[in-house]
């Protein structure tokens, strides 16, 4: 949506009130205050339950012909019942926004308190258009470090991973876990379901989703005799290492008999820097012609990995 350089111009009373108008509920005075400091905005709750960067919709400005262009996907065209989008998501459903980069959209119902107002309580859009409670009020986005600590335990030192080193593997939050019941003030998995570190490391989550050697899982006994990965590194990866989020099947990289270290998502210099035959072994020759406009290490995600051994480092492309 934003280019995310500059603030963009406030919107106008008016305008609010005629996409109001349009979706028929006022919007809540935490979204209306928003909006008339910056029209479409950016919101960071990266440490907050969501763990996403979200993006709200503007409200169409119709001051002049080109500030209407470029918030012309607004409130009120986003949340058109003629368009097949929203057609089956609950009545009085409005969407405001979604996260950057990635899914899902975010969306309010009616304060069932006040119908004609939508309320605070955040939802995504769970299976068949129904609505999820994202547990969270749009109030409570974007929490400071002062407010995350003081809902959640004291801190204690993190557990290492040896196939995970992903900076971004663990991240503050202020969600229960889901295994242990506690709020130890960080978390591995994605939001929806909250585990912490801890619980990884033990191994108490039991066989999470990375999905790896997924050949020689599927026929039990048949490991190649010559690759002699430990069956006890298999379980290491499988059950006690934060869980690798991706559209396709991953299929874990191994050398030097061992499985490679998850180094994290990798940015456009990084794959850059990569050795030229890593790069043409995966068809990365894309990527090195980065000053084309449609170049978006997003996608395809570019997933790093390195050798524990020799150092050598491999990348798995990941698509949506
Ligand atoms: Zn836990
Ligand atoms: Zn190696």
């Amino acid at each position: 949506m934003g280019d995310g350089l500059r603030p963009k111009p406030p919107a106008r009373e008016e305008d609010i009130v005629r996409v109001e108008e349009l979706v028929g509920r006022r919007l809540p005075d935490w979204l209306r205050e928003r909006l008339l400091v910056e029209n479409g905005f950016d919101v960071d709750d990266s440490i907050g339950v969501t763990g996403r960067r979200w993006s709200f919709l503007p409200v169409m400005d119709r001051s002049n012909r080109k500030r209407m262009t470029r918030t012309c996907n607004d409130i009120a065209r986003c949340n058109d019942r003629s368009t097949a989008g929203t057609l089956c998501v609950p009545e009085g459903a409005v969407m405001v926004g979604s996260a950057l980069a990635s899914s899902p959209d975010l969306w309010l119902l009616p304060d069932p308190a006040y119908p004609s107002v939508l309320g605070l309580d955040l939802y995504r859009r769970g299976p068949g258009g129904s609505l999820v409670s994202m547990e969270v009020k749009l109030t409570d986005l974007a929490p400071t470090e002062e407010q995350v600590a003081a809902l959640v335990e004291p801190a204690e030192p993190l557990p290492t991973f040896r196939y995970n080193v992903d900076p971004q593997a663990c991240r503050r939050s202020p969600n229960l876990c889901q295994v242990c019941g506690r709020r130890r003030g960080w978390q591995c998995s994605e939001a929806w379901s909250p585990v912490c570190p801890w619980c990884v490391a033990e191994g108490r989550v039991g066989e999470n989703k990375n999905i790896i050697f997924s050949e020689w899982l599927e026929q039990p006994g048949s490991m190649p005799v010559d690759h002699g990965i430990d069956s006890a590194i298999i379980a290491e990866v499988l059950t006690r290492t934060p869980y690798v989020s991706t559209f396709q099947e991953l299929l874990w990289p191994t050398c030097c008999a061992d499985a490679c270290a998850f180094v994290g998502r990798l940015t456009g210099a990084q794959i850059l820097d990569l050795p030229a035959s890593v790069l043409a072994e995966n068809h990365l020759e894309l990527f090195v012609d980065s000053s084309c406009p449609e170049f978006d290490p997003e996608d395809p995600a570019v997933l790093g990995f390195l050798c524990l051994h020799c150092g050598e480092p491999g990348v798995v492309l990941d698509m949506s």
